[in-house]
């Protein structure tokens, strides 16, 4: 079995896209200056994180720092979550899913030979499937995808919404000692991290965008209780999704939380809260 005094490890690492054709088509600067492995200076002032990954970073490279660990560990009996989180359009949901999980999904493969368990865990009421194959878990991502709630407002053409939490529950036992070993990795694509304003939101999808605002500030407070690591309570029961990952974030847990950044001088205040609030997690 996992070690149940293992410490919780949290892990924050930072990845900025490139400039996309429309910004640099408006002649957007490029702001962020990249120092050592950790390090990125973003309109003066310097942030430091478990690692930065700059605009030209592979999805194999992010995959070898940090998934790749965190894969072993739920295979060894630990739970784990990634967050991506960032304003819409940073990259969050190019950092955790397609490229990604196909990678990701090769390593189970190679690993465990293909049989595992995938759904959402038993206290939300959502759907559980049973998969036996990377190819089944895929359909389950694509129709999760479609039905993933999706609002317009005037930032992107779309932007999400919702958060979108993806549960791979891995449970294996060993034929001879009969040994049983469960683990499980969520993999949690956040909400737009924009403020309200800019996106010229107004009646419901104001309403909508002050409820996510406040899921991310309930995510950060405990994200922030756990690095400090001091603190007796940790405000699980603040937010419905920190309830729902509880036993994945705290004691026998892997952390880690991708802090998605936009390079462009255009989204410069977004940018800068969102580093912010990868550094309360520090
Ligand atoms: P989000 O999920 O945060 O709204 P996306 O992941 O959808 O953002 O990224 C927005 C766009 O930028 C997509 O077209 C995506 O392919 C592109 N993109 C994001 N990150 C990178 C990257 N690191 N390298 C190249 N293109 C990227
Ligand atoms: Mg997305």
């Amino acid at each position: 079995m996992a070690d149940a005094n293992a410490e919780c490890n949290i892990k924050v690492l930072c990845r900025f896209r490139p400039l996309n054709q429309s910004e640099i088509f408006r002649g957007d600067k490029f702001i962020p200056i990249f120092q050592g492995e950790d390090t990125v200076t973003f309109g003066g002032k310097s942030y430091v994180f478990d690692q930065v990954f700059p605009t030209n970073t592979t999805q194999e490279q992010v995959y070898n720092a940090c998934a790749k660990q965190i894969v072993k560990d739920v295979l060894g009996g630990y739970n784990g979550t990634i967050f991506a989180y960032g304003q819409t359009s940073s990259g969050k949901t190019h950092t955790m899913e397609v490229s990604y999980f196909e990678i990701y999904m090769d390593k189970i493969r190679d690993l465990l030979d293909g049989v595992f368990y995938a759904g959402n865990s038993e206290n939300t009421g959502c759907t559980e499937r049973f998969v036996t194959s990377p190819e089944e878990v895929m359909d389950v991502i694509d129709e999760g995808k479609a039905n993933r709630h999706v609002a317009v407002t005037n930032m992107n053409e779309h932007s999400s919404r919702s958060h979108s939490i993806f549960l791979i529950n891995i449970k294996q036992e060993n034929v001879e000692t009969e040994q049983k070993l469960s683990g499980k990795l969520y993999l949690v694509d956040l909400a737009g991290s924009e403020k309200v304003s800019k996106t010229g939101a107004e009646g419901a999808v104001l309403d909508e965008a002050k409820n996510i605002n406040k899921s991310l500030s309930a995510l950060g407070n405990v994200i922030s209780a756990l690095a400090e690591g001091t603190k007796s309570h940790v405000p699980y029961r603040d937010s419905k999704m920190t309830r729902i990952l509880q036993d994945s974030l705290g004691g026998n847990c892997r952390t880690t939380m991708f802090i998605c950044c936009s390079p462009s001088s255009y989204n410069d205040v977004e940018t800068k809260s969102t580093l912010m609030f990868g550094q309360r997690a520090k």
